[in-house]
């Protein structure tokens, strides 16, 4: 069979050991590939480069179309672009797979029962970095989330779910709170879910999701979830089975695809032959099976668990009790290598097939292209910079000067301060900073405005010496509300 070219990346701190190991237990199980390799991050950070990534590494990737990655370190400090943000979202590697597994009794973990599998928007949320300044007291992220996002994702999950037998896919989502951008997520996912009947689905509000998955992960199977949640579950979910160092993740795309561990390069480590492989390995091992070697996964796979069944343990979860023999991270390589051929007896055997396109999976896209609906612009936000002296009871003052730009069909309705109602008929408790939002909508009911009544509108605003800093527009989508109501209107 023909090798698969692939494009490697050693990375910096405990990365170019843990590269070596991995690759070497990948070549004794006889993996068919041919590899390019790259240089990215620290090096080329300090060479000038502000994305730690030089042009023709890009074309690289795009002619492999897959990159097994060490961490690297990411400088501090402004200027310096996160690699892996960058790399992630300019291929379109939408989805992150982190599983997390549980090797009890052999590695130590307060969660014995726990095999679950983290399924992570990757490219969208607060993960943007849209963010300004807006007044002398706020600072804003702009949270994006697509409907085509959402679709993938979702879509992905159930689809792995549906290729890997697992039973359920849970849906984490803050949408009683953020029922615009969080409820798209969950209106997504009831809609993909009922095409997989075969998969249990539900949804859970995240916190006390994460609550739920923090104290009973044997609760959860596969779960899907926008990308910060999803950054900050995987961590903990994965430490939960005893270290970081033993979860590997996927970085998948519709043309290129990532590989890597979900650690990072552990500075403190580097040089001293001690890190744990494990993470780049799995994720290694993830690889694999994308480039269709399931033979060789299965091989090295089942050689790792007799090797982790046989108490051989790297510093990080080494345990009296459970280990019976701590390794640096070559030799842990070689104990592995040692095994290849071998299954464990107590932990269960990996047995990864040839992956075939079924004719469903092929019907069913990604996402969906949908007719646009019927917009109508019925009212506009335009928030104030606006600053009296005073945290509590402001809002009147304010409220008496914006009601002067009311006219050309447009009226002032409420303001609002971070989201709460102030204006009218505000509470004096509610806190306020400088950064306030008008909301006018047109006078007659139902009514609609114009782009030039918007303007005209901005237009009073300079001309009453309203410092406003920005807009929103409130669309009515076939009639119905696409903006959410401020907190108490
Ligand atoms: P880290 O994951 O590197 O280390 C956190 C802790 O886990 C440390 O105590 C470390 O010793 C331990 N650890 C991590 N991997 C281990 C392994 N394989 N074996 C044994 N112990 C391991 O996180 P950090 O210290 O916050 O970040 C260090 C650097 O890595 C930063 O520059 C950060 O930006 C970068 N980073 C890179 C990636 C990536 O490239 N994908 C991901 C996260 C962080």
């Amino acid at each position: 069979m023909a090798n698969t070219p692939i494009t490697v990346a050693h990375g910096d701190g405990i990365g170019p050991e843990i590269m070596d190991a991995t690759l070497h237990i990948l070549k004794e199980a006889g993996a068919r590939l041919d590899i390019e390799t790259i240089e990215i991050g620290e090096k080329v950070y300090n060479s000038g480069n502000s994305a730690g990534i030089a042009p023709e590494s890009w074309e690289s990737l795009r002619r492999t179309r897959v990159f097994l990655k060490s961490p690297i370190t990411t400088p501090q400090g402004g200027g310096f672009k996160s690699l892996n943000v960058t790399v992630r979202k300019s291929l379109g590697m939408y989805a992150n797979i982190r599983p997390c597994v549980s090797y009890a009794p052999f590695v130590d973990t307060r969660f014995p029962v726990m095999d679950v599998v983290i399924v992570r928007e990757n490219e969208e949320d607060t993960y943007g970095g849209i963010e300004h300044r807006q007044t002398d007291m706020v600072e804003q992220c702009l949270r994006l989330i697509s409907r085509p996002g959402c679709e993938k994702i979702v879509r992905y999950a159930f689809e792995y779910a549906q290729k890997n037998d697992r039973k359920k896919v849970s849906c984490f989502v803050k949408d009683n709170i953020m029922k615009q951008t969080d409820g798209l997520f969950h209106k997504v996912f009831d809609e993909i879910a009922p095409e997989y009947p075969n998969i249990e689905n539900e949804s859970w509000i995240v916190d006390i999701g994460a609550a739920k998955l923090a104290t009973a992960p044997e609760m959860f199977d596969v779960l899907v979830m926008p990308n910060l949640y999803g950054d900050i579950l995987s961590d903990v979910t994965a430490q939960m089975t005893g270290s970081v160092g033993l979860a590997g993740s996927a970085n998948i795309g519709e043309n290129v695809s990532m590989f890597e561990a979900i650690h990072g390069s552990a500075p403190k480590r580097a040089g001293q032959n001690k890190a744990n492989p494990s993470g780049l390995f799995l994720g290694a091992v993830m690889m694999l099976i994308h480039i269709n070697q399931p033979d060789i996964a299965t091989l090295a796979h089942n050689a790792w668990l007799k090797t982790m069944e046989d108490g051989v343990h790297t510093y990080d979860i080494a345990r009296e009790g459970t280990t019976k023999q701590t390794v640096g991270t070559k030799e842990f390589a070689e104990e592995v290598c040692k095994r290849i051929g071998q299954k464990p007896a107590t932990l269960k055997a990996v047995d990864y097939k040839i992956i075939e396109e079924s004719g469903e999976t092929a019907t069913k896209p990604l996402y969906t292209i949908r007719e646009p609906q019927k917009k109508e612009l019925v009212g506009i936000d335009v928030f104030v910079h606006w600053w009296n002296g005073k945290f509590f009871s402001a809002a009147d003052e304010l409220g008496a000067l914006v009601e002067k730009v009311n006219g050309d069909g447009a009226k002032l309705v409420m303001i609002s301060n971070r989201g709460t109602k102030v204006y009218p008929n505000g509470q004096p408790d509610t806190f306020c900073v400088d950064h306030w939002r008008c909301r006018f909508m047109s006078d007659t009911d139902g009514g609609t405005l114009t782009k030039q009544q918007v303007i005209n509108l901005l237009g009073r605003f300079e001309a009453n010496g309203l410092d406003f800093i920005k807009t929103e527009h409130l669309y009515n989508f076939d009639g119905k509300a696409g903006y959410a109501l401020g907190q108490g209107q």
